[in-house]
């Protein structure tokens, strides 16, 4: 058993002071307000419930900052992908778990407790098996287990190269499985997670995006679902929109609003480009939005339509994604100043009145752990510990009051607010640190530097 006491913390009712709590098996057993603190104490200042990272490619973080060079002619995502894709070609798995250690050590930095790893890379390259079919989600779990980040997993179907059930390309080899093979990956995926990784981890289903699967095997895949999270990638790109359009007779969200049992368990990733109707229908559906603000700012996604989706009462979360920068409190921000600036507003996303960081924060929060399939988001007897403290005594933060922290944090603070983080009770932050940094900051320079060496 653990023991919390807090100054400040954020309960489902609002602020209280003085709170202590208590923590066996990863769930908070027991909470007393206006108390004081005991010998043995983790001492927290402000102690808020910890998001899950919705969204994640780790492997991505390894080419941040070189895709920023402007080549001639016009860049798009689909040249960032392009390198994206050789990039990937030479990755090993010890590598890969290098990379993935590195990432999750900076998500629970920066106040994660969670996260959902969006996982399609599977194969050698050209495609050739590895002796396990889950050697690479094998060392998605390894960084898991070393980092304590707790993890849903979400095996990637990637079977066509292009809508309308194109080949893969040389590229895409890597992550190429028919719903069969797939279905036993995720079987075997299963089996390993709940041997070797603590009761908190998932392994859910991510059927790519509608381009990279086809109608009838997304019908039969859903039936390993299990009750589990199912995460695609859906409306991203305006080709991909035209593309799927053309394909098959509707924008991909109205595709599948109509012809998948869409409900609180689906989490749609990049659902960017949507028209008023299927904004509100997919906020009526129980659905998470998967939001990526940096990630989508960076590649010119184009921003979401929130201010809608949001008046329909539509659940979100935010992820990551390409972890070209892992900020939570940047990721908040970016996604309501994006709406700011196309709207030319100020306070755009908060549906009625209020504050905007709060409802920014709490909401992924809520989100979040939806998504994830994780019962957490909230501090409340029963959730899981997923608790981060932050340093109210900042400079950014000290002159405010309790219910303008929040705001703060998303808007004025740096990256450097958070003191400790718990996943599942695991105490693995500590005094804004990972307890493994300096191991896992070493095993990466070494794996970058082959990684490099081989392109
Ligand atoms: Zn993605």
């Amino acid at each position: 058993m653990q023991t919390i006491f807090a100054q400040r913390a954020h309960l489902p009712l609002g602020w209280a002071e003085n709170l202590r709590l208590t923590v066996s098996d990863g769930r908070i057993t027991s909470l007393e307000a206006n108390t004081q603190p005991q010998a043995g104490d983790a001492r927290a200042d402000v102690l808020l419930p910890s998001l899950g990272n919705l969204h994640s490619h780790s492997f991505q973080r390894a080419m941040a900052g070189m895709t920023e060079y402007r080549a001639a002619g016009r860049d798009s995502f689909w040249t960032w992908r392009e390198l994206m894709y050789r990039f990937m070609d030479r990755i090993t798995p010890e590598q890969y778990e290098a990379i993935a250690a590195l990432v999750f050590v900076e998500m629970l930095e920066a106040g994660y407790a969670s996260v959902g790893e969006f996982h399609y890379v599977h194969h050698q390259p050209g495609g050739v098996h590895f002796a396990s079919v889950t050697e690479l989600s094998e060392r998605v779990f390894a960084a898991a287990g070393r980092t304590g980040i707790g993890l849903t997993h979400l095996p990637v179907l990637y079977t066509y190269g292009g809508a309308g059930k194109q080949a893969l390309d040389g590229g895409q080899q890597r992550f190429g499985n028919s719903v069969a093979e797939f279905s036993q990956l995720v079987a075997r995926a299963r089996d390993i997670a709940a041997r070797d990784l603590p009761s908190d981890a998932r392994v859910g289903i991510a059927p790519h995006s509608l381009r990279a699967t086809c109608p009838g095997d997304l019908a039969e895949v859903l039936q390993i679902q299990n009750g589990l999270p199912v995460h695609i990638h859906i409306a991203e790109q305006p080709k991909e929109v035209a593309d799927i359009s053309g394909w098959l007779g509707a924008r991909p969200v109205e595709w599948l609003l109509e012809n998948a049992p869409v409900d609180s368990k689906w989490c749609l990733i990049h659902a960017t480009h949507m028209t008023s109707a299927e904004t509100s229908r997919m906020a009526r559906s129980g659905a998470v939005a998967g939001l990526c603000p940096i990630t989508e700012a960076n590649l010119g996604d184009g921003p979401f339509n929130g201010v809608e989706y949001l008046a329909h009462g539509g659940a979100f979360g935010v992820g990551s994604d390409s972890n070209v920068r892992i900020s939570l409190p940047e990721e908040l921000r970016t996604l309501e100043y994006s709406q700011r600036l196309r709207d030319l507003a100020r306070n755009v996303l908060v549906p009625r009145e209020g504050s905007v960081g709060e409802t920014l924060y709490l909401g992924a929060a809520k989100g979040g752990a939806q998504a994830l399939g994780r019962d957490a988001g909230r501090i409340e007897e029963g959730a899981l510990a997923d608790l981060v403290a932050i340093d109210s005594s900042q400079p950014a933060l000290c002159a405010l009051k309790p219910e303008q922290l929040l705001d703060g944090l998303c808007f004025a603070a740096g990256d450097d607010t958070v003191t400790d983080v718990w996943s599942a009770g695991r105490h693995v932050v500590q005094q804004g640190r990972h307890i493994a940094r300096d191991s896992v900051v070493a095993a990466y320079r070494t794996a970058i530097k082959e990684l490099l060496n081989s392109l």
